[in-house]
């Protein structure tokens, strides 16, 4: 009767609670990223599988009913596995993705494809950085040794970063008032962030609107098809009817 949640988000912390409140036996799965994790209710493996056939054996394994995928929109080769690996155990998949964030009145928004692209779009956009698309994608803005950075992480980079870069450990959520006083404090004038959506970290972006800033935002990444649906509520209805 286990479902497998695989996690590393607000959501899938959620999902689990839900779950346990109403009895479901649930094992979230953690990547192992980060090294003090907020921890899920219920049970919970840290640490990858080996691709879509150590997935595709632990769900036979543990002989799980159902597997939701409510990992990071930018999770892009869990979200892979998690289809095949779902597949070829013959277990049926969810994936709980949260919308993405829209521009609003007041948004000076630069969309791009990837985290390179933002690099090469910052010279003609301000000097002053403030740089929130996490630690794994902190090499792509390296060379950029005209800018400064202050860039926020939850846990530091493992490899040194240039001295143009000041480094802010922190993790959501964030409120506007505080985002916006952070990037006055340190005179930045312009935003970089991935399109990961939800309430946690969008506090940036209305406070970047407010100061007149230009924000870079990455778009999602293409994952495989999977029936998906945006919210908790209905991840969790999904589950119950299985
Ligand atoms: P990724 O590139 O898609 O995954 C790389 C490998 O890490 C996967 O192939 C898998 O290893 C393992 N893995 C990833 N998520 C896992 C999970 N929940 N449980 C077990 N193994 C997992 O992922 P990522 O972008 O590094 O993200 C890692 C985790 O951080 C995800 O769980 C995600 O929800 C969370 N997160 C990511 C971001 C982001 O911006 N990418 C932001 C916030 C949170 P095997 O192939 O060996 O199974």
């Amino acid at each position: 009767m286990t479902v497998l949640v695989l996690g590393g988000t607000a959501e899938a912390r959620a999902l689990a609670s839900a779950l346990v409140a109403k009895g479901v036996p649930v094992v979230s799965s953690l990547a192992g990223r980060v090294a003090e994790p907020k921890l899920p209710e219920g049970d919970v493996r840290v640490g990858g599988f080996g691709g879509p056939t150590g997935l595709a054996a632990w769900l036979t394994e543990h002989g799980a009913k159902s597997i939701v995928d409510a990992t990071h929109p930018f999770a892009e080769r869990i979200g892979a596995s998690a289809v095949e690996g779902a597949r070829s155990a013959g277990v049926p998949l969810l994936r709980v993705q949260r919308p993405g964030w829209q521009a609003g009145p007041g948004d000076r928004w630069h969309w791009v494809d990837s985290l390179a692209d933002a690099a090469a779009a910052l010279p003609a956009l301000g000097r002053r950085v403030f740089l929130t698309s996490g630690r794994q994608g902190v090499a792509a803005f390296r060379e950029l040794s005209q800018l400064w950075f202050l860039a926020r992480f939850v846990d530091a980079p493992e490899e040194p970063l240039p001295p143009n870069f000041e480094v802010l450990l922190a993790r959501g959520p964030y409120d506007v008032d505080s985002e916006a006083e952070l990037m006055r404090a340190h005179d930045v004038d312009v935003l970089v962030t991935k399109d990961s959506g939800g309430a946690m970290t969008s506090a940036k972006l209305a406070a970047a609107r407010g100061l007149g800033l230009p924000v870079v935002v990455v778009r999602r990444p293409r994952r495989p098809a999977a029936d998906t649906v945006d919210t908790v509520e209905a991840a969790v209805e999904w589950v119950l009817a299985r």
